[in-house]
């Protein structure tokens, strides 16, 4: 039996795990991201106790994954200056981590990771090429055509969120308009319900009656519950993501489209009047030939990435 650590490293959480190449977790802890050197020094700590408790000496582990928000250079390991992490700028995770522990270590951003795991443990165990969607905060999106990740001439291949949907849009975060992420993030959810809701609201009274914290999840609470205002806000959403699935569909002609992240967990609330868009905008070819699946992984989607990302590095004799 061999083992493989996982790093994710995220914005607010970093969370190491060491699993089998099969994707069985055995063991995971988390903790706060903090500046650079004291969650390095926390992760190296917890590598340490696994390779004591699981691998006896270095035999048994094969390297490390790491999954983590970018941009980054994969290839040459280093962390360039992700937005929601202002103090890790230009950090060479990759030679910290060989240098530390003397392993094989691949490295990618946490969506294209995230994409690798549900190909090769979740909803796309049976298909080559997928598109898979991250639909939280932000929006992100990781390629897999023949099984491998897409990264693109730059390392920006998947950045659908800041594929432009409506050009007089919301501003993004990325400082354009339009952007998927400015019209159907969490973030957008919860801007639009706090634009819209009335006293009344069933949004409102789920946020404690305070409009400053009403979130994506207590609009998909009320929603469900069948507030009208909270389905048609989910609706737009739907409808913008709606179009950004048919025009993969159109320039990829995917096997599958998988839609994770926080706000894919609101259920037939987004997945039918997305997939009514869809159906009204691709061709009917591509669009029969694709299934629109929920990612299947969840919590797990940033472990599982960062080992299935090691895996295939491995395979690709890459690492
Ligand atoms: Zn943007």
């Amino acid at each position: 039996m061999s083992y493989i650590i996982g790093i994710d490293i995220g914005g607010t959480k970093t969370s190491v795990s060491i699993g089998t190449a099969r994707g069985k977790i055995l063991s995971r802890r988390v903790f706060p991201t903090e500046k650079v050197e004291p969650t390095l020094a926390e992760v190296k700590g917890c590598i340490r106790s696994y390779l004591k408790k699981y691998a006896k000496g270095l035999k048994k582990v094969k390297g490390i994954g790491i999954s983590c928000a970018g941009p980054m250079d994969p290839e040459r390991g280093i962390l360039i200056n992700p937005p929601n992490m202002p103090t890790w700028r230009n950090v060479p995770l990759k030679r910290i981590f060989v240098r530390s522990f003397r392993f094989p270590v691949a490295m990618d951003n946490d969506a294209n990771c995230a994409a690798l795991a549900e190909k090769t443990f979740g909803a796309g165990r049976d298909v080559q090429d997928l598109f898979y969607y991250t639909v939280s905060t932000g929006i992100g999106g990781g390629l897999v055509i023949e099984g491998k990740v897409h990264r693109g001439a730059s390392f920006d291949a998947g950045e659908i969120g800041h594929s432009v949907i409506l050009p007089e849009g919301p501003r993004c975060n990325c400082g354009k308009r339009g952007c998927l992420e400015a019209l159907a993030s969490g973030t957008a959810i919860a801007r639009v319900a706090r634009e819209k809701v009335k006293e009344s609201s069933l949004i409102l009274k789920l946020a404690g009656g305070k409009k400053k914290d009403i979130n994506a999840v207590f609009v998909a609470q009320a929603a469900a519950k069948g507030d009208k205002l909270a389905r048609a806000i989910y609706a737009q959403a739907a409808f913008y993501l709606g179009l950004s699935v048919t025009n993969v569909i159109q320039i990829v002609n995917p096997e599958m489209i998988v839609i994770g992240g926080g706000v894919s967990f609101a259920g037939p609330i987004l997945f039918q009047p997305l997939i009514k868009t869809v159906r009204a905008h691709a061709w009917p070819r591509p669009y029969h030939s694709c299934k629109i699946a929920p990612a299947k992984l969840k919590e797990k989607a940033g472990d599982l990435g960062a080992i299935s990302l090691f895996l295939k590095e491995l395979d690709l004799g890459r690492v």
